[in-house]
């Protein structure tokens, strides 16, 4: 019997690299598993109340597609309060998580055959959007020596007059960094020279260590910046699947319309757990932060005792660690760190070609196996170095 041909456009939509880490380490009950991006953490109980109780209140049916009114306008102040953003609640779209986020704002924005400039190493789901979407991502570098803040000269390096969009994510996966505010602005410049949309994922915004990052958006005195942000990371929510974006209203518009098609509206219980979250006390934010900035120290002093080059992680919940000691490529080194050590890495190349040389310790992770992951990770570099 023949059947019709699958779509060509799904074939070419490449793999995630950290799901295939995952299926191999999986084999391995005893393998300590630092490649999973996801906070270690519960739901805090009062969101999951909220939740309960909208069920119970049967609050089960569609909303308005961008949101409830009470979630958007809890979202402004936000906004407003920790990211310097001032923005109407109208300009405020709440999305099936960041992904969702990103996926439609970049819809909004381009024609099959433009280009998207994207960090190597950056979050594989950009990639995968841009085959989806028929547009050809470019990479620009992010350097160990920048400790992989984005430089405006790696970037500049990539564009071409097909240029549509530039991605930015700071805090960063999977580089753990932050970008300045200096650089933010000279990006931003770069940005209006070239005639640039730009997407600034922010979605690790509220995990910083020492001082916390600044949003894109207050800069942008040319409405070119759409926010990305969720609820995922920051309240340990990524199975409600419940983030936002905001930027000015002409492309708010238009991100709108590409929404009603793919998940036209998010589920309205987790809609109510996100007002919830951003209404309620603050404090399991800060203590899931504190861990995760011990957990970043804790990781370093090995990698320090240890002489591993790494870049210091200053937000998100990631470090790459420079695996060149090992003269491994790093498909090789995560594949014998997982039959031989047993513990569970990211190859850098899962972020982009040119980052074969290091490999992503996620600090989700809990601390004891941090601490044993890590330490057979910088031992192993050593013994295969010879
Ligand atoms: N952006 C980045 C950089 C991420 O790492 C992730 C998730 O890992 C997301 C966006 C999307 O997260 P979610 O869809 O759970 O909000």
């Amino acid at each position: 019997m023949t059947k019709p041909m699958p779509s060509n456009v799904i074939q070419h939509v490449p793999r995630s690299g950290i799901r295939r880490v995952f299926d191999e380490a999986a084999k391995y009950p005893d393998c300590i598993r630092l490649e999973v991006g996801e906070p270690s953490f519960s739901t805090p109980a009062h969101i999951k109340e909220a939740a309960v109780k909208a069920l119970a209140e049967n609050f089960t049916k569609y909303t308005a597609n961008a949101g409830i009114p009470e979630l958007r306008s809890a979202i402004v102040d936000k906004l407003r309060v920790r990211n310097g953003i001032s923005v109407d609640s109208n300009d405020v779209v709440v999305t099936s998580g960041g992904v969702a986020a990103c996926f439609t704002a970049l819809a909004a924005m381009v024609n099959p055959g433009d280009e998207v400039l994207l960090a190597d190493p950056s979050w594989p789901n950009y990639v995968q959007m841009t085959v989806l979407l028929g547009v050809k991502a470019v990479h620009y570098r992010l350097r160990l020596e920048n400790n992989l803040i984005p430089t405006v000269e790696d970037i500049e390096r990539c564009i071409t007059p097909k240029t549509k969009v530039l991605i930015m994510n700071s805090p960063g996966n999977p580089t753990g960094a932050i970008t300045p505010l200096p650089r933010l602005r000279e990006i931003l410049e770069l940005a209006h020279r070239h005639n640039l949309w730009v997407i600034s994922d922010e979605v690790y915004d509220e995990i910083w260590f020492d001082t916390p990052p600044h949003s894109l958006q207050p800069l942008d005195t040319q409405e070119r910046v759409v926010s990305v942000f969720s609820f995922s990371k920051t309240y340990a929510m990524t199975g409600w699947r419940v983030g936002y974006l905001t930027g000015a209203s002409e492309i708010v518009s238009h991100v709108l319309r590409a929404q009603e098609p793919t998940t036209s509206c998010v589920n309205s219980p987790a809609q109510r757990g996100a007002v919830a979250a951003l209404l309620g006390d603050q404090q399991c934010v800060a203590e899931m932060r504190s861990a995760y900035a011990s957990r970043a120290k804790l990781v370093t002093k090995i990698l320090d005792d240890h002489g591993v080059p790494y870049a210091r992680p200053t937000g998100a919940f990631y470090t790459m660690v420079d695996i060149s000691g090992s003269r491994m490529s790093d498909i090789d080194f995560v594949s014998r760190m997982i039959t031989e050590r047993r513990v569970a890495v990211v190859p850098g190349s899962a972020f982009g070609p040119a980052s074969g040389n290091v490999v992503r310790v996620s600090l989700a992770s809990s601390e004891s196996d941090l601490q044993n992951g890590v330490e057979r990770l910088a031992s192993a570099i050593s013994d295969w170095s010879n």
